[in-house]
């Protein structure tokens, strides 16, 4: 049935008639009816990705596109005078992630439903998600997002599960969205574990909340600041929630496929995205033992054949260890189990270094993972040497069989297919459709190297993205692009190792240029986009520096008109869909060996953008693929940067001291014309944070970084030059499909059954 004659049906009334929010509803009841009857893939081995966020993005459009009748719809409404993308804007985006690997993770079981692989994500149903950013007097404040409206994506499941903590037993109910493969007959589900009651009262001034009322307060929001006792305790149970209910939705669901558990393994296998999901291994012991009278030493060696752990950093601080005190406060029926692996562990290997248990009485999420899992694997080539040689060289040492690289990827339905019609439109045109589902085919454009009506094509694409994404910053977040301009883009988290504040030290450098008279042959639009983790001080400082050079530059009728500097309020995927495919130059600019891979840097190369960035994470494989004169890489590598802290050798104080024009920038934080639009707490702060400690040594990689940086925008003026370097990146981006990575971990960790 067509759209139009659904809205018949269900409404008796004529499309046209109908206003956005009601089309809204209405295509979001027709796309879950032609979901619902849709059979599931029933692969004997299902995979089940436990991750603490899903970064699923609006699925409207994603959605209609996998089923194939994204086009025909748009037209139905475009007919009726209706616009498929004021109606998109409806839909509330989701946020139940941080950025990246939550982002991934949706990747993930978008490829896991188009490859056939039976293989379904388990999560939470955050209610408020991450917060909504707003920024006030040039600093981000943080409010609830309230994004599950009625009708939502969400379909009620009957599916109930007692999770026991110390003081009190929460039933909890699983609510399940629909997973549609590109083009495929079947589906999965995106399985979200929630708690009756969640409690929206508990919400006092921002998003603070009470945070002792565990069974109203466990799904109302997304990791919340854990820099208290209180904050880490509810982490502990949002976890332990979460796994509890994955394990016992596996254990059911393989005794109703036929498993009498002791072939657990044959019918589920766990991945484990990142150590917030680890106590799933106590837990499906602890069922299995308990519940199901298996024998101790037979239920670890199953959960050990049907686990694996993905490492997704090397930043210390993200290595879950949680103090044993802690545990027993919440689940001390795991405390048992956990000691009995950690004494197993000690029987064989007496290295400190590879106990669960640790000197200070706390249990390390990672080294359970790793010692009871098949497969231990990193993000990207890089980083899973890092791993193996350094971060995670013991267990290396002890089990070089279980180490392996899965290179990210992303969906080039949402990021091509969706984000960029236009230029998804004339690949088809050059090289047929196929490479929606074989991304290899991406390299038949290398045929078309050297073809000067494409790189003309390519340019007005790109500039007419431009123009969108100027008509979506003004309706959207009050800001005045200049779609003339050169757009260098930094979308992700604020991090300090992301290095977000070289970036702004490069603007200050330019803003001091232009204002002594060396003018620039373009404006160059920099345009950042991220949120910073509420008790992050330092990255919040930095997007302070960063909204007050905004409001400076884009104010200075000397600057304005060869530079202009944005912060997008609120970033997320809907943000990046319209950045991305307006994007020229991919700021990738990490300190090495910190971005294990980093996925921003794909979505960008696809869409034609030329990344400028170090040679960290995923941007390695980029640069070898695309050869060294199509990307613009610079700065110490990682083996140089892993040196300097293993020797405590690196001095910013000393470079800044050293070097002008370093230090001319760096003072500029401090200026009276930044302090007037500023606080003088934070800019200080920050001002004193990079010379006397740059712990992600920003100013060592500065001049290089700011000597590329000219270099690149100096290549951009030989139009063909630059267009050429495009298309090799878009051609070459087919590595980068999650299809190719998922295909991978089923071939080579999973091994479940395919259906076509
Ligand atoms: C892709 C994506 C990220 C990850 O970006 P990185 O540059 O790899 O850190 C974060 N947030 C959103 C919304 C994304 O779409």
């Amino acid at each position: 049935m067509s759209f139009t004659a659904y809205i018949t049906k269900e409404t008796g009334r004529d499309l046209r008639d109908l206003d956005n929010e009601t089309i809204y509803k209405e295509l979001l009841g027709y796309v879950k009816s032609l979901a619902k009857d849709k059979p599931k893939n029933t692969g004997k081995r299902k995979v089940y990705y436990v991750s603490a966020e899903f970064l699923i993005g609006k699925l409207l459009s994603n959605n209609l596109i996998n089923l194939g009748i994204y086009k025909k719809t748009k037209d139905e409404l475009e007919k009726a005078g209706k616009s498929m993308a004021e109606i998109e804007d409806v839909e509330p985006e989701p946020s139940l992630g941080n950025g990246g690997l939550g982002r991934l993770a949706s990747c993930f079981i978008d490829s896991m439903a188009t490859l056939g692989i039976n293989g379904e994500g388990v999560g939470l149903n955050y209610h408020c998600g991450l917060f909504k950013q707003v920024f006030n007097a040039n600093q981000q404040e943080a409010e609830p997002n309230y994004w599950i409206d009625n009708p939502s994506w969400l379909n009620k499941t009957s599916v109930h599960f007692d999770v026991p903590f110390r003081d009190f037993t929460l039933k909890s109910r699983l609510d399940q969205i629909d997973v549609l493969g590109y083009h495929k007959d079947h589906k999965n589900a995106l399985n979200l574990f929630d708690i009756e009651g969640v409690d929206y009262g508990l919400i006092g001034e921002g998003i603070s909340f009470d945070k002792t009322a565990i069974q109203k307060n466990l799904t109302l929001f997304l990791y919340p600041d854990d820099s208290d006792k209180q904050g880490e305790l509810l982490r502990i149970y949002q976890q332990y929630f979460m796994v509890s209910n994955a394990a016992q939705l596996i254990l059911a669901q393989a005794l109703e496929r036929g498993s009498n558990l002791h072939d657990l393994a044959d019918y589920a296998y766990v991945q484990i995205n990142d150590t917030h999901p680890s106590l799933i291994i106590p837990e499906l012991i602890r069922l299995l033992t308990q519940t199901h009278g298996l024998d101790f030493s037979e239920a670890v060696a199953i959960v050990r054949q049907m686990t694996g752990y993905t490492n997704h950093t090397i930043l210390a601080e993200a290595l879950e260890k949680w103090p044993i005190a802690y545990l027993e406060e919440v689940v001390p029926h795991l405390m048992p189990i956990i000691r009995q692996l950690d004494d197993l562990v000690r029987q064989t290997y007496s290295n400190p270094a590879v106990q669960i248990i640790d000197g200070d009485q706390r249990v390390h999420m990672a080294h359970m993972d790793i010692h009871f899992s098949t497969s231990v694997n990193g993000v990207a080539a890089l980083h899973t040497e890092i791993l193996k040689n350094s971060e995670l060289k013991a267990f290396y040492d002890i089990y070089p069989e279980k180490f392996n690289n899965k290179t990210n990827g992303i969906t080039f339905r949402r990021w091509l297919e969706f984000a960029n019609q236009d230029l998804a439109a004339y690949i088809k045109e050059l090289i047929g459709e196929d490479y929606l589902t074989d991304a290899t085919q991406l390299e038949n454009l290398l045929n078309f190297v050297g073809d000067k009506a494409v790189y003309e094509r390519l340019e007005a694409i790109k500039q007419n993205n431009k123009r969108s994404l100027k008509r979506y910053l003004k309706a959207n977040k009050g800001l005045n692009l200049d779609e003339n301009s050169i757009i260098d883009t930094q979308i992700k988290r604020f991090h300090e190792y992301k290095r977000q504040q070289m970036n702004a030290l490069y603007v200050i450098h330019q803003y001091l240029q232009i204002k002594k008279g060396h003018l620039p042959k373009r404006k160059l639009t920099v345009i950042f986009g991220g949120k910073a983790a509420p008790a992050y001080t330092i990255a919040q400082d930095i997007i302070h520096l960063i909204l007050c050079l905004s409001e400076l530059i884009n104010k200075d009728p000397e600057v304005s008109p060869y530079l202009n500097v944005f912060l997008v309020e609120n970033y997320n995927v809907t943000v990046a869909e319209h950045l991305i495919p307006a994007t020229d130059i991919s700021e990738q600019i990490s300190l090495a060996s910190k971005e294990a891979s980093g996925t921003g840097n794909m979505k960008m190369m696809l869409n034609g953008a030329l990344t400028l960035g170090t040679m960290d994470g995923a941007n390695v494989e980029i640069a070898d693929l695309v050869g060294k004169d199509n990307i613009y890489t610079f700065g110490k590598d990682s083996d140089t940067v892993i040196d300097l802290y293993a020797k405590a050798s690196y001095s910013s104080q000393t470079l800044y001291t050293a070097d002008e024009d370093i230090k001319e920038a760096v003072d500029f934080i401090v200026s009276a014309d930044l302090l007037a639009l500023g606080k003088a707490q934070r800019l200080e702060r920050l001002h004193d944070e990079l010379i006397n400690k740059d712990w992600f040594m920003t100013l060592l990689d500065l001049k290089e970084y700011i000597a590329t940086k000219n270099a690149m925008l100096a290549d951009y003026e030989d139009r063909e030059a630059w267009q050429e370097k495009a298309l090799i990146n878009i051609a070459k981006a087919g590595f980068f499909s999650s299809d190719r990575t998922i295909e991978q971990y089923n071939d080579d960790i999973w091994h479940s059954q395919v259906t076509k």
